[in-house]
């Protein structure tokens, strides 16, 4: 079990993370009706650092929704390499903080797949975010092609390899495959390729691709699974406090 990430500043504690990561759903107006449901899910939850990653236009309703002492903490879904510059459409570090957000996902396989992601943007995004003062939730992962070419190790081996070690950062396994697909690395799957990454790497591992509350339990026992990075469900807040809720369960047993 890893030591919690909490604001850079805050006290560690034993836990799990689950993050949702709401991708381009949800603008202001909805993040914050979400966020007011939840602001004391963590009171119910102890032992679970409970996050929610909203697209940039609702960090601020988020964070509103929350008010100023939830335990509940905010994360962007991307944060640019440079503090500041001539990058449109980019969001730095130093406005995330700012705003109150308290850290980013770099590296999504959509960011990866769909807009041109490289390794090495991914570890000047990471770098950059850990020295302003943001955690990182940093994510790797498979292609099923990878997969089923028996390549998964050495892209794992690639992908970990751009990535910080910081007692800040995160890594989030997430098969290609598995994610907003339904099919779900089998527990067994989930563990077996945590193992691997853990030799590669000193971060907790967050396990992500269709988690729902009917397969979080199973996932979340496993030895090398730290918490999980949950997309479709978290759109729900009944399903993201399920999710929130076995993870506790999984820290008390
Ligand atoms: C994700 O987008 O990070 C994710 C894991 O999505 P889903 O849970 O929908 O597969």
């Amino acid at each position: 079990m890893w030591r919690g990430l909490g604001r850079p500043e805050s006290p560690k504690i034993a836990a799990v993370l689950i993050a949702g990561n709401w991708k381009m759903f949800k603008g202001a107006h909805e993040a914050r009706s979400f966020t007011t449901r939840i602001r004391n899910l963590p009171v119910r939850t102890p032992g679970v650092d409970v996050v929610v990653c909203p697209a940039f236009a609702a960090l601020q309703g988020a964070l509103e929704g929350l008010g100023s002492d939830s335990a509940v903490r905010v994360y962007a879904q991307s944060v640019h390499w440079e503090i500041e510059g001539a990058y449109t459409g980019e969001v730095s570090a130093p406005m995330l903080l700012e705003l109150g957000a308290s850290g980013a996902i770099v590296g999504h396989s959509e960011r990866r797949q769909l807009f041109g992601e490289t390794d090495d943007t991914v570890r000047r995004r990471a770098e950059c975010a850990l020295e302003a003062g943001l955690a990182v939730i940093a994510c790797v992962g498979e292609t099923e092609t990878e997969r089923e070419a028996g390549k998964t190790e050495g892209v794992l081996a690639r992908q970990v390899s751009f990535v910080p070690a910081h007692e800040h950062l995160v890594l989030a396994y997430e098969p290609v495959w598995a994610i907003g697909t339904g099919k779900t690395a089998g527990p067994d799957v989930a563990q077996e390729t945590h193992a691997y990454i853990r030799s590669l790497h000193p971060a907790p591992i967050l396990y992500g691709g269709s988690v729902k509350p009917e397969n979080a339990a199973a996932l979340l026992a496993q030895p090398d699974v730290d918490g999980a990075l949950v997309g479709g469900a978290s759109l729900d807040p009944a399903s993201f406090e399920a999710v929130c809720l076995v993870a506790a369960e999984i820290v008390a047993a």
